[in-house]
């Protein structure tokens, strides 16, 4: 699949490069106690041996910043740093990291009287002086308190997007570039439809991507699974982290999922009917799961792959899903849907069922369907 990416500016995290069409960079964060030097050393390496571009460690104290240095001297790995509450903070532990993440909603916890602007340029002067990249972090949890005021309490949108669109234009102002955003949430439609939005407005800003409090796997990496396949494949997004709740050793998988979703969106191997942009033939197959209810789906998506292949000029969308728990209903947006049962396939044309067929039958029986949707032969 061969994906546009959105044109991002380039923002170098030390050394790894984001946007401007570079790689989709991975990420992952440490859940140990920052000041444990010996465990989070540890788990930095073992996340960095797991082929990850940036690890995040979170710094709320003096004590989680002298740690910090610590664990610096301890690891190659690039390093960035959450500053949550603390953003003074950030002079401190610059010089040791090569990313500064602050969330708009956390700089109003501290010297309240002093306006969010004042506090981002300080912020601006030390990612300058230490060769910093800085992120600016939204969340849907802890967001801009002005901004929630001025919307409806259930629109968790409008809060986020406003307060990313205006951290944006402050670091303009600044004539700061070196800068990605975030705007995550727990919910998978939100994170699509915020940073859809988003990077209609500012498609020069790199994305980071993530759903945040994802859950514990498989879910939590289908649900964020959904929300990378919608965005990545319109070529928004230019680094990602799958959060997951695993134990610390186990936190290598986070990097794992996302290296395996990034493969599959590539592949057009996706959970949920995902519209590549394209004005060509789109076969989308499911990346097969436990649930798969029988072996032979595998060869049939690539059957279908093979038999619609004097279609690739068509815009035309066929979704090939291995079970009946997604099956049925993430077809519905596809032209063509198949999904596999244990000895049958049912054939679909948008949402409105053909029928179910044995596994020899369902190839003719589909292309059946095909010429008529392409008018081929009238
Ligand atoms: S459609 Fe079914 S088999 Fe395929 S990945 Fe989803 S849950 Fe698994």
């Amino acid at each position: 699949m061969k994906i546009e990416r959105n044109p991002t500016r380039p923002v170098r995290i030390g050394s790894v490069t984001i946007g401007n069409g570079h790689p989709i960079a991975v990420q992952s964060m440490t859940a140990t106690k920052t000041q444990d030097i010996e465990a989070t050393v540890e788990l930095v390496n073992l996340l960095s041996d797991a082929g990850a571009d940036v690890v995040r460690i979170a710094v709320d104290s003096k004590k989680d910043a002298a740690a910090l240095m610590e664990i610096r001297k301890q690891t190659t790995a690039n390093l960035s740093v959450d500053l949550q509450e603390n953003y003074r903070l950030a002079e401190v532990v610059a010089p040791h990291v090569d990313k500064l993440r602050y969330n708009p909603g956390h700089l109003y916890h501290h010297e309240r009287d002093k306006p969010w602007q004042s506090k981002v340029e300080y912020l601006v002067a030390v990612a300058r002086d230490q060769d910093c990249a800085i992120r600016v972090g939204v969340n849907c949890g802890s967001v801009d308190p002005a901004k929630k005021d001025k919307y409806a309490p259930d629109d968790s949108i409008g809060p986020m997007l406003e307060s990313a669109l205006e951290h944006c234009s402050w670091l303009d102002e600044l004539k700061f570039e070196r800068f990605c955003v975030s705007l995550k949430d727990s919910d998978p439609q939100h994170v699509i439809e915020v940073n859809r939005q988003f990077a209609e407005r500012r498609n020069d800003v790199p994305l980071h991507l993530g759903v945040t409090e994802a859950g514990i796997p498989p879910e939590g990496v289908i649900k964020t699974r959904i929300a990378f396949e919608q965005l990545i494949s319109r070529g928004i997004g230019d680094t990602l982290r799958v959060s997951l709740t695993v134990p610390n050793q186990r936190k290598p998988e986070e990097i794992q999922a996302g290296r395996e979703i990034l493969a599959d969106i590539e592949a057009g191997r996706v959970r949920s009917v995902v519209d590549y942009g394209l004005s060509t033939l789109n076969i989308i197959s499911c990346p097969s799961c436990s649930r798969v209810e029988n072996e032979a789906f595998v060869e049939l998506a690539q059957q279908v792959k093979e038999m619609t292949q004097y279609a690739k000029d068509h815009d035309v969308t066929i979704a090939v899903m291995g079970c009946r728990v997604n099956g049925p209903g993430e077809t519905d947006d596809a032209d063509l849907g198949l999904w596999c049962g244990p000895n049958f396939v049912n054939l679909k044309k948008g949402p409105e069922e053909l029928g179910a067929y044995s596994y020899d039958d369902i190839l003719p029986r589909l292309k059946l369907e095909l010429d008529r949707l392409i008018g081929a032969g009238s």
